[in-house]
């Protein structure tokens, strides 16, 4: 990736860059719409990600390409404003730009920069949380500022936040920011707190990217998180992750059947995440799986966030040989799902269950078999470390 970025920035500038970064894209692992609720999640950075290089320009013009974009956007560096209504992908590192200055960091005049990535984009491996932390990486080694990792995955959540206008949590940049080979991301989203717990050798994951996405999906995402809020109120704590299963049991009188099961479903996934870590700690792949699949069936019957198409997945993978669990990943409504695998299950069982999938639907999910990599790090540093 480091040759390619070189040679195309060449290409596209006429000069090398000064300074290079990286950040990886990520895996929901388990912890289903618990960020909001105030509980906690696991991901995993993936060994793919995206790449930023800079140079910086003496006439104040910033220069944006992209090796997955045609053609070279030019904005002078007074100008901050949203391009195109906001749909194009400059407006991520503008948004990096316009956040750098809310956390009393420098923000860089006129550059060259050019992003190449091996994550593919909207496959919702938060492709976007990797060009953000490049992004943020590489402008702070161009200024010579070097904030605490946490701020520099704060800075990447409030440009996807106030300036593209997605209301992602905390996951897809906490995890890009504090991946590590080898190991999940834990995160208490209350701090939010940030720790990293070893994977197990021998342990692979397969995505299935259905490309599905329900029409109405921004309305359930949201009735989803208004249910919980409301949820919450009638149990009389603040967010879910304060109550018990005691308490639902004993309000089941005073909620509606929905309500009652988003609720259910909160609880008992911030407690799966508990006793996943628990499972890794021991090396027990396999009991984590089966936690990975229930947590799937509980999108599927409490969350209701599951669609016909992962539902078919998730069921064709825990009954094919070398699948230790599988559940849908992201927010739900369509996307992708996740299978955990030992280092036995190949292209071939893959291809299997894509087969099925075909016969059902009529079109074929894409699928990437990735492993942990390693979090946003600088690759080549500026004049500023040297
Ligand atoms: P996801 O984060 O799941 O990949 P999003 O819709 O949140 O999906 O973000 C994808 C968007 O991020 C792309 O449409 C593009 O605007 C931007 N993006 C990500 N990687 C790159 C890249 N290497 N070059 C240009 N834009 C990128
Ligand atoms: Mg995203």
């Amino acid at each position: 990736m480091r040759e390619r970025l070189l040679t195309h920035f060449n290409a596209t500038f006429g000069r090398s860059p000064t300074v290079i970064a990286r950040a990886p894209g990520r895996i929901e692992f388990i912890g289903n719409h618990t960020d909001y609720n105030g509980g906690t999640v696991l991901g995993a950075a993936i060994d793919r990600g995206v790449w930023v290089a800079l140079a910086p320009r003496e006439d104040g013009l910033r220069r944006f390409a992209s090796a997955l974009r045609e053609g070279l956007v030019e904005q002078p560096a007074d100008a901050l404003a949203k391009l195109n209504g906001g749909a194009s992908w400059v407006n991520y590192a503008l948004g990096v730009l316009a956040a750098l200055p809310e956390f009393g960091l420098r923000v860089p005049a006129g550059f060259d920069f050019l992003a190449v990535s091996d994550l593919p984009v909207g496959a919702g491996l938060s492709s976007s949380a990797a060009i953000e932390l490049a992004s943020a990486l590489a402008f702070l080694e161009l200024t010579g500022e070097r904030p605490a990792r946490e701020t520099v995955v704060k800075v990447g959540k409030h440009a996807e936040n106030n300036f593209v206008g997605v209301p992602c949590g905390i996951l897809d940049q906490g995890v890009s920011g504090f991946g590590r080979k080898d190991h999940l991301v834990f995160i208490d989203c209350r701090g939010p707190r940030f720790a990293t717990v070893p994977l197990p050798a021998g342990a692979q994951f397969w995505i299935f990217n259905t490309h599905t996405r329900h029409a109405l999906v921004d309305g359930l995402y949201a009735a989803r998180h208004r249910e919980c809020m409301a949820a919450a109120q009638a149990l009389g704590v603040g967010l879910l992750v304060e109550a018990t299963p005691a308490m639902l049991a004993a309000a089941r009188g005073r909620l509606s059947t929905a309500t009652y099961q988003r609720a259910q479903h909160i609880i008992e996934e911030i407690a799966r995440v508990g006793a996943t870590v628990q499972a890794l700690a021991q090396g027990d792949l396999a009991s984590a799986g089966r936690l990975l699949t229930a947590s799937h069936r509980s999108s599927q019957r409490l969350f209701e966030n599951s669609t016909p198409e992962l539902d078919f997945l998730v069921d064709a993978l825990v009954t094919t040989p070398g699948v230790h669990g599988a559940r849908l990943t992201g927010g739900g409504f369509g996307g992708a799902v996740m299978a955990l695998t030992n280092d036995q299950f190949s292209e071939v069982e893959a291809r299997i269950v894509t087969k099925r999938y075909e016969d059902e639907f009529g079109a074929s999910p894409d699928t990437l078999q990735t492993q942990t990599g390693d979090g946003a790090c600088v690759v080549q540093p500026g004049s500023a470390s040297s």
